[in-house]
């Protein structure tokens, strides 16, 4: 395959799919505004500064770089977010992606793995979700996955468009090299939260509701490292090109872990005590997401290296503290 153009990838799950696909040999052209992303981030390939949703660049990048496929990322998404700024969030996600298939159709790029998400789901949230589990969007950060994979759907249809949506589940993890990791501003996930907790750039961690129907009371997930879910872009991208059909896949481990089994398995990986504080349900968060990636495995090959909850959080602890190495220390009081 030529050159692959991923949109979003100075972001976290961009970055590390770049870093894998160069790795892998392609050769990656990085479409990114840097409005959430980081340019240290997008080292690792040819880089382009400008948003998705401008049919300029988009034509000047596909006509000056022989594009094979596209892997597109880049999105707004934060789910608190989408419920106070929908509109916003309609017109990044959706009109983003609607200019990139356009500038796509335009200059004849056929493939194209999307950035999708269980979020598409809705209830009920016992036991693991396929891909027919029904789809209800809860949020507008939600419904604009759904809207695009819509979209993608009826342009398959209609012009042959070959595409795979990847619904992630909760990505976690940091390379194991710590050349990039999950760096958020400001950061609202719960790994990186307890990381920070961990290193004493927090005071305490707020556990966001300890009233939910499950075994210790807190909200599970399902965590999966950055590093398997970068492996399922170049998957899906091999699958495309061998002719595989256009469709949504899960990607999870399908093991669900709570939120205070996250702690204690960090205070286990950290040998720190992280300090925790019971604070209401966060809005919009769902008791239960775990998911059942069967048909990856089945049909796209794709085998998780890293599904142990210790290895996840052990690249992510490198990461942060290497992160933390970085930060500018205070000054050291004068000797007197
Ligand atoms: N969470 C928490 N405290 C935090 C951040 C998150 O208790 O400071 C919980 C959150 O309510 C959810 C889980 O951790 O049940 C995972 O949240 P995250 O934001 O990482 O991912 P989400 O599942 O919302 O995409």
């Amino acid at each position: 395959m030529g050159k692959i153009l991923v949109t979003g990838g100075a972001g976290y799950i961009g970055a590390h799919t770049v870093k894998r696909l160069v790795q892998s040999g392609h050769e990656v052209v990085v479409l990114d505004n840097l409005s959430t992303g980081h340019r240290d981030f997008a080292r690792f390939a040819d880089f382009v500064l400008g948003d998705v949703r401008d049919p300029v660049i988009l034509d000047s990048l596909f006509a000056s770089r022989a594009i094979d496929a596209v892997i597109h990322f880049a999105a707004a998404s934060q789910v608190g977010e989408s419920v106070r700024d929908p509109l916003f969030y309609y017109q990044n996600n959706v009109s983003g992606a609607l200019a990139l298939l356009g500038a796509m159709r335009k200059h004849m790029v056929n493939t194209l793995v999307f950035s999708s998400s269980c979020a598409v789901y809705g209830p009920p949230f016992d036991g693991l979700l396929t891909e027919d589990h029904p789809i209800a969007p809860l949020s507008p950060y939600a419904a604009t996955k759904n809207m695009i994979e819509r979209i993608l759907e009826d342009m398959a249809r209609a012009s042959g468009l070959k595409y795979v949506a990847l619904r992630y589940f909760n990505a976690a993890g940091a390379d194991t090299d710590a050349e990039v990791g999950e760096r958020h501003l400001p950061e609202t996930h719960l790994i990186p939260l307890v990381l920070q907790t961990a290193l004493g750039q927090r005071e305490r961690l707020e556990i966001f509701g300890d009233d939910y129907p499950t075994p210790d009371g807190t909200a599970i997930r399902d965590y999966v490292h950055v590093l398997d879910l970068a492996d399922a872009h170049i998957s899906a991208l091999n699958y495309l090109q061998k002719g595989g059909a256009p469709r949504a896949f899960n990607l999870g481990n399908g093991q669900g872990l709570s939120v205070l089994q996250i702690i204690n398995a960090a205070r286990e990986v950290t040998g720190q005590p992280i300090p925790v504080h019971m604070a209401p349900r966060r809005a919009g968060d769902s008791t239960r997401l775990v998911g059942d990636a069967t048909l990856a495995r089945q049909t796209l090959g794709w085998a998780p290296n890293h599904a142990d909850i210790h290895d996840i959080l052990a690249t992510a602890w490198a990461w942060h503290q290497k992160e933390a190495a970085c930060l500018p220390q205070s000054p050291r009081p004068a000797a007197l």
